[in-house]
């Protein structure tokens, strides 16, 4: 039999099937679909998967399956998909979590803070991009209107595209999303839905929902929703900003301190935290900006609009939104990371960095509160601040180079995240690109 609480869900929604879930190591989902009856099996051994099939899992073709166990407290409904629910899977091998699911691996870490008592409570606010194709395949904007050059908050562009996010609010309020805000942001087509934080491990999971939801609201609209980093390069591109903040077992925030001299309102705890964010910066930059794509957002300079809003430059601020760290009050916001980013990963890797700046008490430095896109390089070196790898290959290089993530998180991971990146990487510089075309056909 199912737990009461499993069974009521299923009546109460009229689930039929359940989504065995879980995440690659790019974070994109993965599922079976499974007759309620097969729930059960689901639960206590795993939907099994051939572990090849799917990327950076770390598996063989004559290996043993790997098989996705759902946790039944994860069961939700899918409101896009009625008589589907979904469940939240951890791969296990041989009967044990499997260090290559990025889903274990942030439990790992989030098992590390609870043995000093202490949750992470991140807020994740996803920017996306909405297309269509055009006769030829081509991306178009949704609404060809929305054109303006400083486009961000405007009524009309928000207006016009309100059917497709209606329908994913409203997809997302009934399992548990607390939605307050929805807007337009600073590039043509592209919006943010805010919701309200929650703890480390259940904003990944959340994450990973508003991504299959908003994939196929836009798809049975004939629409596509892109979490693609930069789509345009004169444009701002899609962030995933992380506020993030430490909870004790009573509820405290213990990155909060009214009497931070600063006025921030932040603890000793947590600019320690934010210094080890810091320390480690260009190293999480290939977690939180995992593509050859992810470059074009994190470039030094400026876009159309006048910001890329996106940091290039590791350092932290208060209320400045150019540097890789803000501080809105009482909490940090971690602006690196992308919408295209493994939330599981990105978020063990924050937990890795900010508890190795409190193990060893580091001090984030001199807080910077210039804007940063209006500095030159020159003077943004004579104030100490290093910029971010400028590509992939950098990044990769800055998380072969930092011991801390591979001791922490597992060499399994993080070995094989570095050898699909390199790949990646190797792939994309093949390529012969458009430019090229038009820069060297004719040139000599
Ligand atoms: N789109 C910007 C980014 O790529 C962020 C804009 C904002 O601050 O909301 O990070
Ligand atoms: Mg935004």
């Amino acid at each position: 039999m199912l737990p009461a609480e499993t069974q009521r869900i299923i009546d109460q929604f009229g689930i039929k099937y359940v989504l065995a879930q879980f995440v690659d190591i790019h974070g994109s989902a993965k599922t079976k679909s499974v007759p309620v009856s097969g729930l059960k099996m689901v639960a206590e051994e795993g939907a099994g998967f051939a572990g090849f099939a799917i990327c950076g899992m770390g598996m063989q073709p004559h290996g043993p399956d790997f098989m996705a166990r759902g946790d039944l407290g994860t069961l939700i409904p899918v409101p896009w998909q009625p008589g589907y629910g979904r469940v939240v899977c951890v791969g296990h091998v041989g009967g044990k979590p499997w260090p290559y699911d990025s889903r274990h691996v942030l439990q790992q870490q989030v098992q590390r803070l609870a043995d000093k008592g202490w949750t992470l409570n991140t807020g994740l606010e996803p920017e996306f991009s909405l297309f269509r194709r055009d006769e030829a395949g081509k991306l178009q904007l949704v609404d060809a209107s929305d054109n303006l050059d400083k486009p961000c908050y405007d009524y009309k562009g928000l207006s016009r595209s309100r059917l497709f996010l209606e329908r994913l609010t409203e997809a997302l309020q009934p399992v548990g999303f607390d939605i307050y805000q929805i807007d337009h942001e600073d590039a043509n087509g592209q919006f943010e839905i805010n919701y309200t934080y929650s703890d480390a491990l259940e904003s990944a999971d959340r994450f990973t929902f508003f991504r299959m939801a908003a994939g196929e609201i836009a798809n049975d609209l004939g629409m596509i929703c892109s979490f693609m980093p930069k789509p345009d390069p004169k444009r701002a591109g899609n962030g995933m900003h992380f506020h993030l903040s430490l909870a004790s077992s009573t509820n405290k925030n213990l990155f909060h301190d009214p009497a931070d001299s600063s006025g921030m309102g932040l603890s000793k705890l947590a600019y320690h935290f934010a210094a080890g964010l810091l320390a480690h910066g260009p190293a999480l930059c290939a977690f939180a900006a995992p593509t050859v794509n992810s470059y074009k957002r994190l470039v030094v300079g400026r876009s159309l609009s006048g910001a890329t809003w996106a940091p290039a430059f590791v350092t932290y601020g208060a209320n400045n939104r150019s540097a890789m760290v803000r501080i809105p009050y009482g909490r940090l916001e971690f602006r690196l990371p992308d919408a295209g980013c493994n939330p599981y990963l990105v978020t063990a890797a924050i937990i890795a960095a900010g508890l190795d700046g409190i193990d060893r008490q580091l001090e984030p430095g001199e807080m910077c509160n210039e804007n940063l896109y209006t500095l030159s390089l020159e003077e943004i070196a004579a104030r100490g601040i290093k910029t971010l790898p400028q590509s992939l290959k950098e990044a990769a290089d800055a998380l072969e180079a930092d011991p801390l993530f591979r001791e922490v998180l597992g060499a399994e991971i993080v070995d094989e995240f570095i050898t699909l990146k390199r790949m990646e990487w190797v792939e994309y510089s093949r390529h012969v690109s458009d430019w090229e075309i038009q820069r060297y056909t004719e040139f000599f």
